[in-house]
């Protein structure tokens, strides 16, 4: 029997720390949201120097950040088709329309000239998805909400750590949201946050995470439990636990060691593959973005499917981010036609990257998928 271990494509990564930190909250027994969410909440604050929220999910966090801008049925949201689910997911949440834009053919990010094209009189929001964890063009996306007066919702579940013109993302902008979920930059296990100036929006959404109760944030992050609840608004249960929260505290200080390998990691990726005819290397500026996925275009007649398989056989995961959300049933849309997205999506392969990999397995895992290309 072979015993190797698959490569895996994502994987949490988890230190003593972290499990002795999990340990403190158990014994303590205050499991639910309480004064590890206020910490992590304020190291956050810190890091960002803004206003966080935080959530038990990056879908709760896009979801109630457009509830806290009020959007609702017959709205219309301008996303990028190549996205993960959970962003459709969370626009339709609401009763709008997620209206599907195309990227740039050379770095797959959302593409300003196509969204500024679909923008009607339903148009409330543009979501850019900063993908794979490089950034969507800050400079022309806030101009652009600017002329038309649109709020904007950034999804930086890619992104956490990224900087866009040496400003760190979420640091700056209108809403930002981030998944703190069990493979991205940084894990809580499960959650995520919103980052934002806008303290209408940051109150709405502690509010919100908590059934709507009024003032329900405060109590329980003094570790208290509130008389008869004042409740005025629709609420979900999104908040964070202390168990969750305190996996994020230990995660954030060693963030600086998580995001370097990611760093180096794809950068031997782009040195080994820049030589190859057969594959296409996105042009990323490492030094700026904390890569959260390694994609590639296979520019050889090999089927993505087979080149998987042949991966597996060599004990190397691999994924597809994304297939295009516009082609998903229920969120298709007759009058939509994405040049860029239709023309690579079917090309596109992502191949294993997260801090645990050293670089010997990059090494093997690339000499493997030019074997196979050949
Ligand atoms: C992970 C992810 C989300 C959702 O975050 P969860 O914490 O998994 O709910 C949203 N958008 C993108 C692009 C993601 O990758």
């Amino acid at each position: 029997m072979n015993k190797v271990k698959n490569i895996r494509l994502s994987k949490s990564i988890i230190s003593n720390q972290e499990i002795n930190s999990v340990k403190k909250v158990l014994k303590k027994g205050y499991l639910g949201m309480g004064d590890e969410v206020k910490k992590f909440e304020i190291d956050l604050s810190n890091y960002f120097n803004r206003k966080v929220s935080c959530v038990s999910s990056g879908t709760a966090a896009l979801h109630l950040s457009l509830l806290a801008l009020g959007i609702k049925k017959n709205d219309e949201v301008l996303v990028p088709s190549i996205t993960y689910l959970a962003t459709y997911q969370a626009i339709t949440a609401t009763g709008a329309k997620p209206i599907s834009c195309d990227i740039y053919e050379n770095n797959i990010l959302l593409n300003i000239e196509d969204v500024e094209s679909k923008i009607t009189k339903k148009t409330k929001v543009i979501i850019p998805v900063h993908y794979s964890g490089d950034t969507v063009n800050q400079r022309k996306i806030y101009r652009l909400s600017k002329k038309y007066n649109l709020r904007i919702v950034e999804d930086a579940a890619h992104a956490f750590g990224s900087e866009y013109s040496n400003k760190l993302i979420g640091s700056f902008g209108d809403i930002v949201c981030f998944s703190f979920d069990g493979i991205k930059n940084i894990t809580t296990g499960e959650g995520g946050c919103v980052v934002s100036n806008d303290s209408k929006v940051i109150n709405f959404v502690n509010k919100a995470r908590l059934l709507g109760v009024n003032n329900e944030t405060k109590i329980k992050l003094q570790n208290k439990r509130n008389n008869i609840p004042k409740v005025d608004v629709q609420g979900w249960r999104y908040h964070m636990s202390n168990i969750n929260a305190a996996i994020g505290i230990e995660q954030l200080k060693r963030f600086e060691m998580l995001k370097s390998k990611r760093q180096k990691n794809a950068k031997l990726y782009d040195l080994i593959f820049k030589k190859s005819d057969k594959i296409k290397v996105y042009k990323r500026n490492y030094d700026q973005i904390v890569p959260h996925i390694y994609v590639i275009k296979i520019l050889s007649k090999t089927n993505i499917s087979q080149i998987r398989k042949k991966l597996l056989s060599k004990k190397i995961e691999s994924g597809l981010h994304y297939y295009p959300n516009h082609k998903h049933k229920i969120f298709k849309n007759k009058k939509i036609n994405l040049k860029n997205t239709e023309k690579i999506y079917s090309k596109l392969l992502t191949l294993p990257l997260h801090p645990d990999l050293s670089l010997k397995q990059i090494k093997y895992i690339s000499k493997e998928l030019l074997n196979i290309l050949i």
